[in-house]
């Protein structure tokens, strides 16, 4: 599905919890807004609270691509959302991972919780063993992700983590310089 059209598409990891502060949501919605103004399709869980269903209305209400990702062992206890161009049912969450990873050119991870640093590792640790060699980025709302980069910076000078391996993803701050660098990579 992916380069059928030669659309370029991109994999989004955030949280699904619901009452979070404000700004959260709204880097959320900017950012679908964002990506749908530039015509890249989004890729994600499929649900529709939290920021997740943020960043899919904000790329669907300008008429962008949003395509979910729902796996049937949520037992809908994350509801699906119901205005997607596409909602992909699959049987697991290891399916659900897979199948988001086949879709997309590139992956970037807003502020999450378990679930969305589970995936954000997957997806590194699949560029560390070839799994795939899509580019990285983190999306890095009100230094949110700031004590996760102090660790893995770290990780990488005491040599847990190869300087190679520190190179896989990237942080911005302003999801328009975000997208420029991705887009530049996957050639969007
Ligand atoms: P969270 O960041 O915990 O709010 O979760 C964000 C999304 O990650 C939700 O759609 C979760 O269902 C999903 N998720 C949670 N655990 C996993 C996992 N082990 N593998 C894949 N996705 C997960």
């Amino acid at each position: 599905m992916s380069k059928v059209s030669g659309k370029r598409r991109l994999c989004i990891f955030c949280g699904a919890a619901d009452g979070l502060p404000a700004e959260y949501r709204e880097a959320a919605r900017a950012f679908g807004a964002a990506a749908a103004r530039r015509g890249i399709g989004l890729v994600y869980g499929g649900c529709s609270t939290g920021l997740m269903g943020a960043m899919a209305d904000g790329a669907l209400d300008l008429g962008g691509e949003v395509i979910g990702v729902l796996p049937d062992v949520l037992g809908g206890r994350e509801p699906g959302h119901p205005r997607l161009t596409e909602l992909l049912r699959v049987p697991d969450m290891h399916t659900r991972k897979a199948m988001m990873t086949a879709l997309v050119d590139g992956f970037v991870a807003l502020p999450g919780g378990y679930g969305t640093l589970d995936e954000l590792f997957e997806a590194l640790t699949w560029r560390q063993i070839g799994t795939h060699a899509k580019p990285i980025a983190l999306l890095d709302v009100d230094d949110y992700f700031a004590p996760l980069i102090t660790f893995i910076d770290q990780a990488a000078r005491t040599g847990f983590v190869a300087e190679r391996a520190r190179r896989f993803f990237f942080v911005e701050q302003d999801a328009e310089r975000l997208l420029d660098e991705l887009a530049r990579i996957i050639g969007a």
